[in-house]
């Protein structure tokens, strides 16, 4: 395959680089996948599971955005759960389980069947590099491919080491070769680099698990999809277990600490500290006799299960031995041993907002090689890369999104500007206005943007605008519905008699106030259909915040030419970390744009610098 020439080439097939090149061919670019082996494209390297607190936002915004992730994970989907159900919407996030099968094949033929997508399997080695400009890749077979942009997503394949006990043999995951010529050629971009490491559990074979023994955990009664454009689950729903380690599994471990790969000292790497092994489990929380242990089918015709909770480094005679301490795993068998794996990644601090690399043009780099864990985290950055490839090559502005409207802008944000040094995963406490960054209104957010780039299919767009109309019309009625107080009294709500008329969408706001309770008001209406009264309470539940958000955000807009006064006391600002206030008060900035500009001062960081200076100014007038 000699010279061909395309205006984008994704390497890796992995979550990034599965939505990189969906995502650049959905902006008509000619795009080209390449990845080690074709048939492992969408492969889930570890948990069978997609979504979760934050990384569900993050699924629901790639699906906002015409992405494929969420669609895919709906028709795998074999579990769903909303976490935090009984909290506010704002930081529910939508799980599912999935069929690992169901979910590669179903990536496969999606991929296989997108128009301007060309599906390669080979191995990279090489960059072709004209002075400061990637212009395509160089294979193993040593032919050469052409291309505006190269977006690399090579997961943990850089210089990957797989790790069992104190034995360790190069990997990019386990049955898989590392990738070590494309590592090398890496170190000449002048990035930064380190090592990060992450491992996984030992699979089980569920024909020896004693269920009976087990608690059950099963799915929502009413499922909640990934997809704007899904209602129900496509294949039959299954329930997990539930059981326990305990001081006997404890023990186990503790008395072989020393031939974990991880505290043997043969890892270097820093490990993810939110998905912690059990070894680490184990250490760190010494006080805890027994730690949940989540056993997940891998799919319906599979009997591998997925014992979340139970990642180790350990040997595999110790595997087995902690394994068999548990209750219901008594005789469980080991299909494959937990493993932990170490591989290279760059310092995202010297990428652009749009991931293409600052020192040099037409190479993007997204995923877990950016020093993130987890599909959503390398899923949401392939969709970044992917449109931004897609746009220079095709000379189009460059496509940014900012930690006001996404999480994907939170995330990228944090790693462009603040840099890693463990893996980073998304939760919600990680955005500031993450009360207007629902999964719910994922689609409000960011499908207009992706229609004015012209990514989205006609049936998103036609299903996305049905529902705006039927959103503005129904909040228009809301809206102009005016109660007198007595009215809202009558209601049982509490109001002062201040002869102020409120309307029903103002009143939504309240606890206890519900739509039925609206309904006597609007007789001639027709009935709303329940997904856009369910949307409607929500909005309406933030709709006094949303308001003082896009009010601070414009005041904000007209106040970057403030100067802060000499004796401006930067470390009395509170809601600050001390870390922000600290690096404020070293650089001490002379005015608010000066502030903005200064490694991890946020939008929400400015909104409470400008309050503090307006109190400042106030008090010296
Ligand atoms: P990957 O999914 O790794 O995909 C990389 C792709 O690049 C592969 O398709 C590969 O074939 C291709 N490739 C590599 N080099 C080349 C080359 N030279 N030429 C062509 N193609 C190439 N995430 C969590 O959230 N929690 C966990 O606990 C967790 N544990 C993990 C444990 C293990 C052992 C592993 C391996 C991964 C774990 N992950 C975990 C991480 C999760 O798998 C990744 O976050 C996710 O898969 C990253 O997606 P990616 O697209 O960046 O890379």
């Amino acid at each position: 395959m000699k010279h061909l020439d395309f205006d984008v080439i994704v390497v890796g097939g992995g979550h990034a680089g599965c939505e990189a090149a969906y995502a650049s061919a959905r902006m008509k670019a000619r795009t080209l996948l390449i990845t080690l082996k074709k048939d492992s494209i969408g492969v889930m390297s570890c948990n069978p599971a997609i979504g979760g607190l934050g990384k569900g936002h993050l699924v629901r915004e790639i699906d906002a955005m015409d992405g494929i992730m969420g669609r895919i994970a709906d028709r795998a989907g074999i579990q769903f759960r909303l976490l935090n159900r009984r909290k506010g919407p704002a930081v529910q996030g939508p799980r599912a389980q999935s069929d690992r099968k169901i979910y590669r094949d179903s990536m496969q033929a999606v991929l296989s069947k997108t128009e301007h997508l060309t599906i390669l399997e080979a191995e990279v080695v090489d960059f072709i590099q004209k002075g400061n400009n990637v212009c395509g890749v160089r294979l193993k077979d040593g032919s050469q491919i052409k291309a505006a942009g190269t977006v690399l997503t090579a997961g943990t394949f850089l210089k990957g080491v797989i790790h069992i006990g104190d034995q360790s043999y190069p990997g990019g995951r386990i049955g898989d070769d590392p990738s070590d010529q494309l590592g090398d050629r890496m170190r000449d971009f002048g990035l930064e680099t380190g090592r990060l490491k992450t491992g996984t559990p030992p699979r089980l074979d569920g024909r020896t698990i004693n269920w009976d023994r087990l608690e059950k955990q099963p799915g929502d009664p009413e499922p909640v999809m990934f997809s704007f454009l899904h209602e129900k689950p496509f294949v039959r729903q299954i329930s997990c277990g539930i059981t326990h380690t305990n001081s006997e599994t404890h023990d186990i471990i503790r008395e072989n600490l020393d031939r974990s790969a991880m505290y043997g000292g043969h890892i270097d790497g820093v490990g993810p500290r939110y998905c912690p092994s059990i070894e680490d489990k184990v250490v760190r929380f010494a006080e805890k006799e027994s730690h949940q242990v989540f056993l997940e089918p891998e799919g319906l015709e599979d009997h591998t299960v997925y014992p979340n909770g139970i990642s180790t480094s350990l040997p595999r005679d110790v595997q087995e031995s902690y394994v068999h301490s548990i209750v219901g795993l008594e005789q469980a068998k080991i299909l494959q041993p937990g493993y932990a794996i170490e591989y290279d990644y760059f310092d995202p601090r010297g990428l652009k907002s749009t991931l293409a690399l600052k020192s040099c043009n037409g190479l993007y780099l997204a995923g877990q090689i950016n020093g993130t864990t987890g599909y959503e985290e390398a899923a949401a950055q392939g969709l970044v890369a992917g449109l931004n490839a897609a746009a220079a090559a095709l000379e189009r502005d460059s496509i940014t999104f900012s930690r006001i409207e996404s999480y994907i802008g939170v995330m990228i944000d944090d790693l462009t500007t603040r840099g890693v040094s463990e893996p980073y995963r998304m939760f919600t406490s990680r955005a500031e206005f993450r009360l207007s960054l629902r999964a719910d209104n994922a689609d409000q957010r960011l499908t207009p943007k992706a229609i004015a780039l012209g990514c989205v299919s006609q049936k998103r767009q036609d299903s996305y605008l049905q529902k705006k109309n039927s959103l503005s019309s129904a909040k228009a009625v809301l809206s102009n519905t005016l109660l007198t107080p007595q009215q809202v009294q009558k209601l049982g709500l509490s109001v002062k008699l201040d002869g102020q008329k409120r309307s029903l969408f103002q009143l939504l706001s309240f606890p206890d106030f519900t739509l039925d309770m609206a309904r006597p008001f609007l007789a001639d209406q027709p009935e709303l259909e329940p997904a856009i009264q369910e949307q409607i309470a929500r909005d309406a539940l933030y709709a006094n915040y949303l308001d003082r958000q896009s009010r601070d955000l414009e005041a904000l807009k007209k106040d970057q030419e403030r100067t802060f006064p000499e004796d401006f006391d930067f470390t009395q600002i509170e809601g600050l970390s001390n870390e922000l206030k600290a690096k404020l008060d070293k650089f001490r900035p002379e005015t608010l744009a000066q502030a903005g500009k200064i490694e991890g001062v946020t939008p929400a960081a400015l909104v409470l610098l400008l309050a503090k200076l307006r109190k400042h100014q106030k008090l010296s007038a």
